[in-house]
C-alpha cells in the first residue's frame, strides 16, 4: 500500500509554469521539504517551445539538459540537481489521476497520495487527436502528435525512419507552420492541410499569411488548403500510407504530424473550482474560487487588466509570468505584504526556416500592413499595426532586431493616436520606433 506525503506547496505539473514557480519560490525563499513539483512526464521542467523547433533540427538537433528551464528567458538553467540542492523535491513519472480540494489531496495512478496546504495547478494542455472524433484509420502507426519530449522523440525516430520520404502537417496554425518548415529542412517531402482560407487565421490577416504561404511554396513544401483530412489509409503492418481529404484527393504519406489545437487540462478539478471560457477562473493574482488553490499557465483564466477583459492565454511567456505572479501572491500573503495585480501585455513568438516573428497586443480592428513582404526578398522585413477606436492596439513584426521588438512592445502597451491608414503605411516600423 502506497502510504502519503505532506508538503506545504506543491506545484502539479512540472511544464514551463511549474519550473519557472520552482524558481521564483526559491528566490522568495522556501525551507527544504516545504515545495513538491509533482509531473507526469519524467523530465524536469524545460522549455516546451523547444519541441517543434531545435529539437527537430538535422544538424545538431537541441537535447536535454540543454533547455532545461530558464534558458528561454535568458536565465539560470535548473537542471535536476538544482532542485535537490535547494531541497524541492521533483516527483517525476507520476501523474495525478484524482484531486480532492476539500481533502486537499492529490491521489496519483500508483495510488500514492500528496497532501499540501497551497496548491499551484499548472497542468497545461494536451493535444486534440483526430482520433477523439472517431476520423477514420487515425490510430495508425506513424500519425503523430506533439506536445511533450516524449512525443518529439517518436517524431524525430520517424524522420530517421522515413528518410526522404512524405510528410503530411494536419492544421495550419504555428505548430503546422513549425513542423512543416523542420520537416522540409530535414528533406522530408512536406504537404500541409488545413481547413482555412489561410494559415494562422486567428493572428495572420490574409496578407500576412500571404507571406508565409509563398516563401514556404518557395521553400518546396506544398500547400493544399479549405479541406480536412477525413480518413486514412494504412498497410498490413498498420503504418499509415495515405491521407484521405474531404474534397476527395488523397495524399500519399510515411509521416503524419497532427497539430490541429489543444485544450487546457482543468479535468481533476471539474465541479470544485469555478471555470470560464474553458479555463480554471482567477483573479489578478491567480488564485482560483478555492482558497489557497492557484492556477497558472494554459489552464488559467484570469483579468486582462489591459483590455478590461477576462482571457485564457496558451503561450508561453504568460506560463512563465503567471507562474511568477502566483509565487509572489502566495509568498506576499504569508508576510502580509501586498503584490501589483497582475497586467499582462499579449505576446507570442513563433520561428521557421530564416523566419523569426514577435506580435504584441490584440490584433482587433483595421490591419495596416508595412514594409517588405515580398517572400523572395534577400531579408524580407515587415508587419502590420492593428488600429481601433483610432489607437495602436496590436503590433505584428518579421524580421525585427531586439531593438525594434523592444519598440513594438513597447508601442502595443502605451496605445498611442494611431495616424492614418496611409500614412502608418507610410511611417511603417518608424511609428514604433520613433516612440522610444
Ligand atoms: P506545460 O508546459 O504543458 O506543462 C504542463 C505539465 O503538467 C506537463 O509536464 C504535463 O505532463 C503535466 N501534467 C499535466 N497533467 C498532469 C497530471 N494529471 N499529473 C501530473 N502531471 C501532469 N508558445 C509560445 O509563446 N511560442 C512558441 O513558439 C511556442 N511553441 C510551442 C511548441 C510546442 C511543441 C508546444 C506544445 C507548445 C508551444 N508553445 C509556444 C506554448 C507553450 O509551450 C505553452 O503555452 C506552455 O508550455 C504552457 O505552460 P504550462 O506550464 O501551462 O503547461
Amino acid at each position: 500500500m502506497a502510504t502519503g506525503k505532506h508538503f506545504k506547496y506543491i506545484v502539479l505539473g512540472g511544464g514551463v509554469s511549474g519550473g519557472y514557480a520552482a524558481r521564483e519560490f526559491a528566490k522568495q525563499g522556501v525551507q527544504p521539504g516545504e515545495l513538491a513539483i509533482i509531473s507526469k512526464e519524467a523530465v524536469a521542467p524545460y522549455e516546451r517551445p523547444a519541441l517543434s523547433k531545435a529539437y527537430l533540427f538535422p544538424q545538431s538537433p537541441a537535447r536535454l539538459p540543454g533547455f532545461h528551464v530558464c534558458v528561454g528567458s535568458g536565465g539560470e538553467r535548473l537542471l535536476p540537481e538544482w532542485y535537490s540542492e535547494k531541497g524541492i523535491e521533483l516527483i517525476l513519472s507520476t501523474e495525478i489521476v484524482k484531486a480532492d480540494l476539500a481533502s486537499k489531496t492529490l491521489t496519483s495512478s500508483a495510488g500514492a497520495t500528496f497532501t499540501y496546504e497551497i496548491l499551484l495547478i499548472a497542468t497545461g494542455s494536451s493535444v486534440i487527436k483526430l482520433s477523439d472524433f472517431g476520423t477514420q484509420g487515425a490510430d495508425s502507426n506513424n500519425i503523430l502528435y506533439l506536445r511533450e519530449v516524449d512525443d518529439a522523440d517518436k517524431l524525430y525516430a520517424a524522420i530517421q525512419a522515413k528518410k526522404g520520404g512524405k510528410a503530411v502537417v494536419v492544421g495550419g496554425g504555428y505548430i503546422g507552420l513549425e513542423l512543416s518548415a523542420v520537416l522540409k529542412m530535414n528533406n522530408l517531402d512536406v504537404t500541409m492541410v488545413f481547413p482555412e482560407p489561410w494559415c494562422m487565421p486567428r493572428l495572420f490577416t490574409a496578407e500576412i499569411a500571404a507571406f508565409y504561404e509563398s516563401y514556404y511554396t518557395n521553400k518546396g513544401v506544398k500547400i493544399v488548403k479549405g479541406t480536412v483530412a477525413v480518413g486514412f489509409d494504412a498497410d498490413a503492418n498498420g503504418d499509415v500510407t495515405a491521407v484521405k481529404l474531404k474534397d476527395g484527393s488523397v495524399l500519399e504519406a510515411d509521416i503524419v504530424v497532427v497539430g490541429v489545437g489543444g485544450r487546457p487540462l482543468t479535468g481533476l478539478f471539474k465541479g470544485q473550482v469555478a471555470e470560464e471560457k474553458g479555463g480554471i477562473k482567477t483573479d489578478a493574482f491567480f488564485e482560483t474560487s478555492v482558497p489557497g488553490v492557484y492556477a497558472v499557465g494554459d489552464v488559467a483564466t484570469f483579468p486582462m487588466k489591459i483590455y478590461d477583459d477576462v482571457r485564457r492565454v496558451e503561450h508561453v511567456d504568460h506560463s512563465r509570468k503567471s507562474a511568477e505572479q502566483a509565487v509572489k501572491a502566495i509568498k506576499g500573503k504569508e508576510a502580509g505584504s501586498a503584490v501589483a495585480e497582475y497586467d499582462y501585455l499579449p505576446y507570442f513568438y513563433s520561428r521557421s526556416f530564416d523566419l523569426s516573428w514577435q506580435f504584441y497586443g490584440d490584433n482587433v480592428g483595421d490591419a495596416i500592413l508595412f514594409g517588405d513582404a515580398d517572400p523572395s526578398s534577400a531579408k524580407p522585413k515587415f508587419g502590420s499595426y492593428w488600429v481601433k477606436d483610432g489607437k495602436c492596439v496590436g503590433v505584428f513584426l518579421e524580421g525585427g532586431s531586439p531593438d525594434e521588438n523592444g519598440a513594438i512592445a513597447k508601442l502595443a502597451r502605451d496605445q498611442p493616436p494611431a495616424a492614418s491608414p496611409a500614412e502608418l503605411k507610410a511611417a511603417g516600423l518608424q511609428f514604433a520606433t520613433s516612440k522610444i
